[in-house]
């Protein structure tokens, strides 16, 4: 089976983020069937919440794997149970340990109980977009359009390259 490449997003904003992100990416170096190619700056981000709650650090990572995508969602909730992750469902953007998001996979296009792919929030998501832009710059999403034009288009929101 061929190798496809994904993009994955990474947040955490409770505990020593800036170690859970860094640590999470070295976890993301190990799973099984992939490789891991690029990883982007860490950001600190303003959260965008309701509720008020700390700066998030974010990343996205560029893999080439043979998992199927669902396998692959698996392996990353795995990763976030790891870190402890607190799920609080009743509050929408609620701060949490560690998040793990498959952006884009390959050029497939996945709407199901447990994925939407490409990532239904994406083009919303400054936090997403820039670091991704940063180890993929060139990437053209098919039904979205480039993803320069993304970056510059998306919801302005505080964000610094930290790391
Ligand atoms: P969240 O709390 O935002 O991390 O949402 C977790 C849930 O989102 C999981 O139960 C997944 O099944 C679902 N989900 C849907 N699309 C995706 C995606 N592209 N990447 C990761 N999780 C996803």
């Amino acid at each position: 089976m061929l190798a496809e490449e994904v993009h994955i997003a990474i947040g955490s904003n409770i505990g020593d983020s800036l170690t859970i992100v860094s640590e999470a990416i070295e976890h993301l170096r190990s799973l099984p069937k992939t490789d891991l190619q690029r990883h982007s700056s860490l950001y600190r981000t303003e959260a965008v919440s309701d509720i008020q709650q700390d700066d998030y650090i974010n990343a996205a990572v560029l893999l080439t794997t043979t998992l199927e995508p669902m396998d692959l969602l698996l392996e990353l909730q795995a990763i976030e149970q790891a870190f402890y992750r607190q799920r609080d469902t009743a509050v929408k953007w609620a701060p949490r340990t560690l998040d793990l998001d498959i952006i884009l996979f390959g050029a497939r296009i996945i709407d199901d109980s447990h994925l939407t792919i490409p990532h239904a929030e994406m083009q919303n998501r400054l936090f997403v977009l820039q670091p991704m832009f940063e180890i993929s710059g060139d990437l053209y999403i098919s039904g979205l359009g480039s993803l320069k034009y993304l970056v510059e288009n998306a919801p302005k929101m505080m964000i610094k390259q930290i790391l």
